[in-house]
């Protein structure tokens, strides 16, 4: 019910952090990887041939949606098949709401959303036209469900990835399409390296993380193993929360 062999799994920046923990996983229970991001996934290559499946990497700046169709077009050519698409790439830009600039909301909306929306369609496009059935998983985020502080457009940009599931669950699930999100909790990546920095942030959040620790990219794993293989086939629109219990306080 978990195998994912035979299967091509697309992943965004996956790199390095949630991204590779993810990648490496899906590798391990069977499905070749397309990597796609802006920077050479050396190490992330190098693990998944250990494992033993096949990948491909993509270089491309997800800030922009332009040629997305050319990057499904390109995972499904070089890896023979497109089945999984995970939309993790994402950034985070920190500024009080009063100071917020332009450029700071546009960069994240175009990358967390916008590019994110872009690619689901390109890829849902390409399974609609070879009629098979497929799966996406979006990286979400604890301010899927919480406001946050000092990080506006992420906010904005992670609920609207939660209300955005649930709208293309209702249009795709009839294509044998199913889409589902994934809301990591708080984890030791870059993209939380100023949190993990500040003494007083980083034990405010473990004092709140019943599992008394940060994640690690491993800890994502099962999560998109479930998502991405028939054990999820009846499963439509949900954000699954991996926090350590974070959401339960
Ligand atoms: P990360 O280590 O900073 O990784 C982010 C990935 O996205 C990197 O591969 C990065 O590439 C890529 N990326 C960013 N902008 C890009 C662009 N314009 N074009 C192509 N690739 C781009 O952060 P992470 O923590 O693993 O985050 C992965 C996802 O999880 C994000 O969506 C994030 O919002 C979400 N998330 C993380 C946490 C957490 O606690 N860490 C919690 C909730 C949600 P580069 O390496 O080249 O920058």
């Amino acid at each position: 019910m978990f195998d994912l062999s035979g299967k091509t799994a697309l992943v965004t920046g996956a790199n390095t952090g949630l991204g590779q923990g993810m990648a490496l996983a899906l590798a391990q229970a069977g499905a070749d990887i397309a990597l796609i991001g802006r920077s050479e996934p050396t190490e992330t290559l190098a693990k998944i041939a250990k494992i033993g499946v096949k990948s491909h990497s993509i270089l491309t700046d997800l800030s922009s949606a332009d040629g997305v169709a050319d990057i499904v077009a390109e995972a499904a050519s070089e890896l023979g098949r497109a089945d999984i698409l995970v939309n993790n790439a994402g950034i985070i830009k920190r500024n009080e709401a009063i100071d917020f600039t332009p450029g700071e909301w546009d960069a994240v909306m175009d990358v967390n959303l916008r590019t994110l929306f872009f690619l689901s369609q390109a890829f849902a496009r390409h399974l609609v036209a070879e009629k098979k059935s497929g799966k996406i998983i979006n990286i979400a985020s604890m301010l899927t469900f919480q406001g946050g502080i000092r990080v506006p457009s992420y906010t904005a940009s992670k609920s609207a990835v939660g209300g955005l599931t649930k709208a293309l669950a209702n249009e795709w699930a009839g294509h044998g399409i199913n889409v589902n999100a994934i809301a990591p909790g708080y984890f030791a990546t870059n993209n939380t390296a100023a949190l993990q920095a500040d003494e007083k942030r980083n034990a405010e959040i473990l004092g709140r993380i019943p599992s008394g620790r940060w994640g690690k990219p491993s800890d994502m794993g099962g999560a998109i193993v479930f998502l991405a293989s028939a054990a999820s086939d009846y499963v439509q629109g949900i954000t699954l929360p991996v926090d350590g219990g974070w959401l339960s306080r």
